[in-house]
Formats: C-alpha cells, structure tokens, sequence
C-alpha cells in the first residue's frame, strides 16, 4: 500500500454535491491518495504524513476531465474536407463515409495505434475518462472489432452501427436498420455498455432510431443519441421517452425539447469542438442550463467534424462561445460528463471515491478558458 499526499493546494475543486455549491471548492487544502482512492481532504496546515509528498505550489487541483463522448477507432485523414469546409464548402453526414472506407481498408494494428495515440493525447490535457464508440465500421465484423479495440482503452463503450447507411446499402437503408438491430448488435452488444444512433436528416429518422435503441434495450444496452446538430427532428423527444443517459449536440432543439429534458433524467451533452470545426451556429447552453436541464461538455473527438482531443479547448469554447460561466463549464467536463455516462465515481474528489486528480499548472480552473490554447495540466493521477 502506497500513500500520497498533494499539499499546498491553492484552489481544490471537489465537485462533492455534498458541499451544495456547484464546484464545491476549498482553499489551501490537501489530499491523500490511498491506493488509486481518495483517503483524505482537508486543510494544508493538518495533511498526515504519507509515503509520497506531491507539493502543489499553490496550484489549482480539479477532478480529471469525464469526455463522455469520442470517436477514436478510425483511419484515414479528413483535413482536405476541413480545408474544402473552412474555405466556404457546406457539412453533411456523408463525409463519415470516407472514414468508413478507410477503417474497413485498415489493420487492427493500425486501429490500435490510432485511438491509442488520441487516448495519451486526451490523458495529457487531463482527460481520465473516457467513452468510445464504434460507428466507422458499419459491417458486423468491422464494428465488431471496433468494439473490441474501443475496449482496451475503456469500458464505456458505444455501438453506433447507426452512424450512418453505408453506400451498400444507400437503396436499402430498411435493410441496413434490420441489420444493425439484428445480427449486428447481436455481435457488438457484449462489448459495449451503450447504443447510440446518428438521428438526423442523412443519417437515421426517429423511427429507425427508436427501432434500434429498443433492440439494443433488449441486450441490455443503455441508450444515447446524436440529434440536433444539423437541424431539429424529434430525437430529442424520443432520446427522453427511451431514458436515454445523454442526447448529445442540441444545437437545434425545440422549447418542448428543452421542457422535456428538464423533466427528465437525460442529460444534455453539448460539443462545442464540433461547431467550432464545421462553422455552424452553437447551441444554446444558457437556455438549457436556466430551465434546469443537466449539461456535459464533451470532445466529440471524430476526424471528420471535430479533431480534438482537448477537454480544455472545449472549456475555453464553452466560456468563450456558450457563454456558460467558468465554474459551470468545468462542472459539465467533469460531474457534467459523469451524469452522461451515470457515474457517480468520476468527475468529482470525495473521500473514497477515485483518485482522478488533474493538477493544473494555474492559481484557478478560470485560466482554462482565460489562456486557450496554452498546456496548463501540470500532472495527472489516475486510478485506471
Ligand atoms: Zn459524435
């Protein structure tokens, strides 16, 4: 049995609902860390001795960052679509199909190689959960082995065979719904924890959706959807009747949407890196937040619309661009994206809980958003 104690912390960000405040922050505090569980917090001046000191330098301690949304297992590069996009080109759904090709063409190895570089890279910037999906499969045995690459990495783990209809199947997008909900998700469901469905115009109706989601209800998959990034349908509305843990972009949503959510247990993800990357319009984070809905903030890391990695980008956008405040953005990338996967042992420092300790080399959790773009993880601890 190891021990750690973090002292001389200037700014601890607990996230403990039990405090009521929504960041729960303490002053000149320290930490024990008691094989990968948090064993003690309190005041600097009374730390217990351990076998390790870790001397914060009055720094800013947070909880590390939960991406509950992220698109790792892929091949191929996108930047000429970016460029095409940045120089005035429109976004569609159909550029996934590119990635498709090029993840079907691709080794495991190199699969491998490919989110587990972009894992280092999120565990880096403070990331220490994460959820991955498949979806650039799209056969039973390409989402199949996603999956089972997705897994070495994490075990919150997507099947989204309902990314998009694979040219194969562009007469015959009912057969493709039959397949996904069908042989496929027979094959993907015991490597995944949740089922997740691309709902919107060029990807899959409410209809479609709903069929897969209760199919993969059926295995005992939890559901989470993609909807409202490009226009509004009813996924939102069907994300809430399939208690579905998180209904992720909500650009464009109805005030019905935003009453259901607020009614619900479902949790509003917003992917600002996404807006950001295809110039679209952001959503509107104040809206949900005041009817009382609970918002996340995840990467969406993807290479087609949203090549981040970096929860602290995401932070910045939402201060800068969602205008949420800084304490609320950093509750949505931590506790925020907990609720989205229904965790209740990360996004948060509570004693027993995980030791998931993000040290930033900044006074405050403000210099997030107030210095992007600038590396400010000074070091991570991570449970895993
Ligand atoms: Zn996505």
């Amino acid at each position: 049995m190891t021990t750690t104690v973090i002292d001389n912390i200037g700014l601890l960000v607990t996230n403990d609902p039990a405090f009521g405040h929504l960041t729960a922050e303490r002053r000149d505090a320290a930490l024990v860390i008691e094989n990968d569980r948090i064993a003690w917090i309190g005041d600097s001046r009374h730390a217990p001795d351990a076998d390790e000191r870790v001397d914060a330098g009055g720094r800013c301690v947070i909880p590390g960052f939960v991406d509950s949304h992220s698109h790792l297992v892929f091949a191929g590069d996108r930047s000429v679509e970016f460029e095409h996009r940045m120089a005035g080109h429109s976004y569609g759904a159909g550029g996934i199909r590119s990635t498709v090709a090029a993840t079907r063409a691709a080794s495991d190895d190199t699969l491998r190689t490919v989110a587990g570089r972009i894992v280092e890279e999120m565990r880096a910037q403070g990331t220490t959960t994460v959820e991955i999906k498949s979806g650039y499969g799209l056969t039973k045995a390409d989402e199949l082995r996603s999956l089972v690459i997705a897994r070495e990495f994490t075990d919150e783990t997507t099947f989204l065979g309902a990314h998009v209809v694979p040219g194969e199947f562009a007469g015959d997008p009912a057969g493709y719904v039959e397949l996904v909900a069908g042989e496929m998700l027979d094959a993907c469901a015991p490597h995944a924890r949740w089922i997740d469905v691309f709902c919107e115009g060029g990807a899959f109706d409410v209809d479609q959706a709903r069929a897969i989601l209760t199919a993969g209800r059926r295995h005992g998959l939890l559901a989470r959807m993609h909807t409202g990034q490009l226009a509004t349908s009813g996924g939102v509305r069907l994300a809430v009747e399939m208690d579905a843990a998180s209904v992720d972009h909500c650009t464009f949503i109805s005030a019905a949407d935003v009453d259901d959510l607020a009614a619900s247990s479902t949790v509003a993800t917003l992917l600002p890196g996404a807006e950001f990357s295809t110039r679209q319009r952001y959503p509107d984070a104040l809206r949900l937040l005041n009817a009382g809905v609970t918002v996340a903030i995840a990467t969406d890391c993807n290479p087609g619309s949203s090549f981040t990695s970096s929860m602290p980008f995401c932070i910045a956008l939402a201060v800068r661009e969602l205008r949420m405040s800084p304490a609320e953005a950093l509750w949505a990338a931590t506790a925020g994206g907990a609720a989205a996967l229904r965790r209740t042992d990360v996004g948060l420092i509570t004693v027993g809980g995980r030791a998931d300790v993000v040290i930033l080399d900044a006074p405050s959790y403000v210099y997030l958003a107030y210095r992007p773009g600038v590396p400010l993880v000074h070091r991570v601890f991570d449970s895993k």
